[in-house]
C-alpha cells in the first residue's frame, strides 16, 4: 500500500521540498515591527523571550506546546461537546479514541502532561531515594519525581550527547547500563522505568522499537513496570517508519500500537500529542487503574473531565485519530529537516540529525566567544529576536537551576530551540528564518553576553530579567542597517 506522505512526492527539478498536504482556511495576522521596536520589546521583557508580548513577535517559535494548528474536524467536534460534570459523552469519545489509537482501555484524564506526572509520582514513589531510570529527563517529570522524594538516573548512550551526529536514534536507552542500575539499586527501589518518546531536551530525538523491545525484556526479567511518556509519540513513530528498516512499510497505527503495547502505562500531554489542551494516563491493567483512580478527583476533577473543558476533550479525541495520518504528522519533522539542512549547509552549528518539535542551534559553538557565565543560548535567543522578530527559546544554563548552595550549574548543552509547531508556518517563513540565522551566524562576533538583573528563586527562565553586559545590541542594529537598509 502506498502511504500518503509528502516525503513520497518528488520534484521534477530534483529539489527536496516538503510540500504542504493541507490548505489554510483560518488565518491570523502577524506583526513584523521595526528593529528599534524589537529592541524596546527586549528591554521591556528583560531580554527574556518568555516575557515578550506576541504583538511584537513575528514568527513565534517559542514552543510546540498548545500551538499546533487545529483541524476543521477538531473545531467542529468542539461544537458538539457535551457539558456535564459527570458522565459526559465527550469523555467517552476520548476514551474510545484512546482505546482505538493507543490501544489502552482504561483512561484517567488530567489537565496537562505534568498533572499526569504528578499522579504517577504520587502513586508510585513510596520512599525517599526511590530511583526512576529513564532515557532522559523532561523538566516537569524530574520536578514531580523529586517532589515526592525520588531520584532519577539518565541512561542515554554517549552518542546522544554528541550534538552533530548522524545516529538515527539518539533517544535510545542504554540497556546494558539499565540492567547494571537495576542490580545495583535493587528491584524494590525502582517503582518504574520511564521511556520518553522523541526525547525533548536533547533536541527531539527518537528511540527505536528494537531499543524499546530490549528495555521491555529487562523490565520483564526483573518485574518492573514501564511508563511511556507519549507526549511526542506521533513524531517518534513517524521517525521509526523513516529510519528503522523493519518498519519502512508499516503504518502509523501499527507502529504506535507496538510502542504503546510495550508499556504498562502510557501518559501524554495533549498540548503536543493532539494539538489542543489537556492530557491523560492510560493502561490495560485494572490494578494500575485502581492505584491511580483516587488521585484524579483529588488533584484534577471528576473522572470524566480531569480538569479539562469538554470542548478540549472533543478536540483531543479527534486529534488522536489524526495522529495516525502520516501526511499530517510528517509536516513538522519535514519542515525542521528542511531548515536544519539549509543551516548546516551554511555552516551554522545545529543539533543533528534533525529531530522533532523544533530545530536546535548549538549556541555554545556559534557563540564561542561568550563564556557560559554570560549565557550564550540566552544571548543568541535575544540577538535572533532582535534581528528577525522570530522568538525562540533558550535551552541552556538559564533553564538550569542553582544548586542547594546557591551556585550556578551550567548546562551540558547551550541550545537555542526554534520550535516548528505542526501546520502553522509556511515554507517562505521557514526560508526567512534560515536567511536571518545565516546572516546572524556570519555576524556572530557582534553578539555579546547577558547578566541577570532579576533572578527568581524557582524556574527562573520563565520570568527572570537580564540585560546585555555591553552595548552589543547597538552594534548589531548598525550592521543590520548596513546590510538590509530599510528592511524590517
Ligand atoms: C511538554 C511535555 C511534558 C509536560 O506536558 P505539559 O502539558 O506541558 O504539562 C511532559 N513530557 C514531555 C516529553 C513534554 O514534551
Amino acid at each position: 500500500m502506498s502511504k500518503e506522505s509528502s516525503a513520497k512526492i518528488k520534484f521534477y527539478n530534483g529539489e527536496n521540498i516538503p510540500l504542504e498536504l493541507h490548505k489554510v482556511r483560518v488565518v491570523q495576522k502577524l506583526h513584523l515591527v521595526p528593529i528599534e521596536r524589537r529592541l524596546e520589546a527586549l528591554q521591556e521583557g528583560g531580554f527574556n523571550t518568555f516575557r515578550l508580548n506576541t504583538r511584537d513577535v513575528f514568527l513565534d517559535m517559542l514552543t510546540d506546546s498548545g500551538t499546533n494548528a487545529m483541524s476543521d474536524m477538531q473545531l467542529s467536534a468542539m461544537m458538539h461537546a457535551d457539558d456535564a460534570y459527570a458522565g459526559s459523552q465527550s469523555f467517552f469519545r476520548m476514551q474510545k479514541a484512546v482505546e482505538d489509537v493507543l490501544k489502552k482501555k482504561y483512561l484517567l484524564p488530567a489537565h496537562q502532561g505534568r498533572a499526569a506526572e504528578n499522579i504517577l509520582a504520587n502513586a508510585y514513589i513510596k520512599k525517599k531515594g526511590d530511583l526512576i531510570p529513564m532515557n532522559y529527563h523532561f523538566t516537569t517529570a524530574l520536578a514531580h519525581i523529586t517532589q515526592y522524594g525520588g531520584r532519577i538516573v539518565e541512561l542515554l548512550y554517549d552518542e546522544a550527547y554528541n550534538i552533530a551526529s548522524s545516529h538515527p536514534f539518539k533517544g535510545n536507552m542504554n540497556v546494558e547500563r539499565l540492567e547494571e542500575v537495576i542490580r545495583e539499586t535493587g528491584v524494590e527501589n525502582i517503582p518504574f522505568i520511564r521511556m520518553e518518546a522523541s526525547t525533548n531536551l536533547i533536541g527531539g530525538q527518537p528511540f527505536s522499537i528494537a531499543n524499546m523491545r530490549a528495555v521491555r525484556e529487562i523490565a520483564d526479567k526483573y518485574g518492573i513496570k514501564i511508563v511511556l511518556d507519549a507526549s511526542l509519540l506521533g513524531e517518534n513513530a513517524y521517525l521509526v517508519i523513516r529510519r528503522e528498516p523493519e518498519f519502512a512499510d508499516a503504518s502509523m497505527a501499527e507502529v504506535i500500537e507496538i510502542m504503546t503495547g510495550l508499556a504498562d502505562i502510557v501518559y501524554f500531554s495533549a498540548r503536543k500529542l493532539s494539538s489542543s489542551r489537556g492530557g491523560g494516563i492510560c493502561t490495560n491493567d485494572l490494578n494500575i487503574y485502581r492505584d491511580l483512580e483516587p488521585l484524579v478527583p483529588l488533584f484534577e476533577g471528576f473522572l470524566t473531565y480531569g480538569g479539562m473543558s469538554v470542548r478540549e476533550i472533543e478536540a483531543i479525541a479527534v486529534g488522536l485519530y489524526e495522529t495516525l495520518d502520516e501526511s499530517m504528522i510528517c509536516q513538522s519533522p519535514q519542515f525542521i529537516a528542511y531548515l536544519v539542512d539549509i543551516l548546516v549547509a551554511q555552516g551554522v552549528p545545529m543539533v543533528t540529525p534533525p529531530g522533532v518539535l523544533g530545530a536546535h542551534v548549538d549556541a555554545m559553538k556559534m557563540c564561542e566567544h561568550i563564556p557560559q557565565t554570560q549565557y550564550p543560548a540566552g544571548a543568541l535567543a535575544a540577538a535572533f529576536f532582535l534581528i528577525s522578530g522570530v522568538r525562540g527559546m533558550e535551552r541552556g544554563s538559564i533553564s538550569n537551576q542553582r544548586d542547594e548552595n546557591g551556585n550556578e550549574t551550567y548546562a551540558d548543552m547551550e541550545l537555542l530551540r526554534l520550535a516548528v509547531p505542526r501546520r502553522v508556518f509556511t515554507l517562505s517563513q521557514i526560508k526567512y528564518v534560515a536567511d536571518r540565522m545565516t546572516w546572524l551566524h556570519r555576524n556572530r562576533e557582534l553578539i555579546g553576553g547577558l547578566k541577570f538583573v532579576y533572578e527568581p528563586p524557582v524556574l527562573r527562565f520563565f520570568m527572570g530579567g537580564l540585560e546585555p553586559v555591553s552595548d552589543w545590541t547597538q552594534k548589531l542594529i548598525a550592521k543590520f542597517k548596513e546590510d538590509f537598509g530599510d528592511s524590517l
